[in-house]
């Protein structure tokens, strides 16, 4: 039966209209006031104890509006540790509740820029959000020192104006800015930091000429997480993969960056054509990525550090090719915002999303 609206209940919806419209200025003011509440509440992520997986950034240098550049969040108990920061991940990290001054410490990978360029907004928020009165810790294989120093100093000013305005009982003058707690690192895997019954190792992979270049390996009541940071496909990552849990590995798919080098190539773009062909060298695929998972025995490969931009899950099978012919445990593609969470001695991986 065709259903007509009377003209009675026409001129209630028009007059609703009318009122909301010109109410538009108190309505919007009353909701955010109300929504504002309700963040700042609810800015309080917590985690049982066990081993948690945040993907904070699963993007590249090559720009996606739906995804951070490379950012990885571990809890493991009452530790927290940022696996790399790239640009935007700390706004996620943010929008996720997650309480940024309850970091232990960054580690990072390597220090191609898209992997550090969200650092300035880290430490920031560090600072500020939780009155720290000592700089962030940052760890990382050796060179750590030139790129601590450069951020220490560009952010020099910006920290004088912020104590000048809000005085140092709210943001310390010993806070704020990094302090570089370097490895050195050769062909050996190192334990970087074994505290609470955590342990981290890290292990070098290939990422030339990059060197050095590591991924992390996090142990945990019997879980374990590992990130492989950029590499090719590396013997040491599935040997410093073998029998964990997770695998967040970088993946590059050549047959679509051929697409793009093809329109470069087409638009006479010779110089970005070049970076497109020599980046397929130092990342890899998903089906190398798959190849190394299995052969570690690991059970569950997360590929993050997307090349090229994939829009939506549409392409993901394009972007997967033949990934999941060579790996009998579970691919995801990461998204940011999604959640692994192991819990502690036990076979599950259970999965969240809070973007
Ligand atoms: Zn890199
Ligand atoms: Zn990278």
């Amino acid at each position: 039966m065709k259903r007509v609206i009377g003209y009675g209940t026409l001129a209630v919806l028009v007059a609703a209209g009318v009122l909301v419209w010109t109410m538009q200025r108190q309505i919007g003011e009353q909701v955010f006031a109300s929504v504002a509440a309700q963040r700042i509440v609810s800015n309080n992520l917590r985690f049982d104890d066990g081993l948690h997986l945040v993907l904070c950034g699963t993007g590249s240098p090559l720009p996606n509006p739906d995804r951070a550049g490379p950012c990885n969040l571990v809890v493991a108990g009452d530790q927290a540790y940022v696996v790399d920061i790239g640009e935007g991940g700390a706004r996620n990290l943010n929008l996720m509740g997650y309480f940024i001054p309850s970091t232990t410490a960054l580690l990072l990978t390597h220090y191609h820029s898209d992997h550090v360029d969200g650092i300035g907004p880290l430490s920031l928020l560090y600072w500020t959000q939780g009155t720290k009165t000592a700089p962030l810790p940052v760890h990382g294989p050796q060179g750590l020192n030139v790129l601590v120093e450069g951020f220490n100093r560009a952010y020099e000013l910006d920290r004088t104006y912020r104590v000048e305005h809000h005085t140092s009982e709210i943001v310390p003058e010993t806070g704020g800015g990094l302090t570089a707690i370097p490895f050195e690192i050769g062909e050996q895997p190192v334990t970087v930091i074994e505290r609470g019954g955590l342990r981290i190792t890290a292990f070098r992979v290939d990422h030339d000429p990059v060197r050095p270049s590591v991924g992390y390996r996090f142990d945990y009541k019997g879980r374990s997480i590992v990130i492989s940071g950029d590499a090719a496909k590396s013997d040491s990552i599935a040997k410093a993969a073998r029998g964990a849990d997770i695998l967040v590995h970088d993946a590059l798919q050549p047959r679509l960056v051929g697409h793009i080098t093809d329109a470069l190539d087409e638009a006479g773009n010779e110089a970005v054509a070049t970076i497109t062909r020599d980046i397929l060298d130092y990342h890899a695929t998903p089906e190398e990525a798959a190849e190394t998972a299995q052969a570690a025995g690991v059970r569950h490969l997360i590929l993050s550090h997307l090349v090229p931009p994939i829009p939506n899950a549409f392409f993901y099978p394009a972007f997967l090719g033949d990934a999941e012919d060579a790996f009998d445990g579970k691919i995801t593609v990461g998204e940011d915002g999604m959640v692994f969470s192991l819990d502690p001695q036990g076979e599950v991986i259970e999965r969240d999303r809070l973007l």
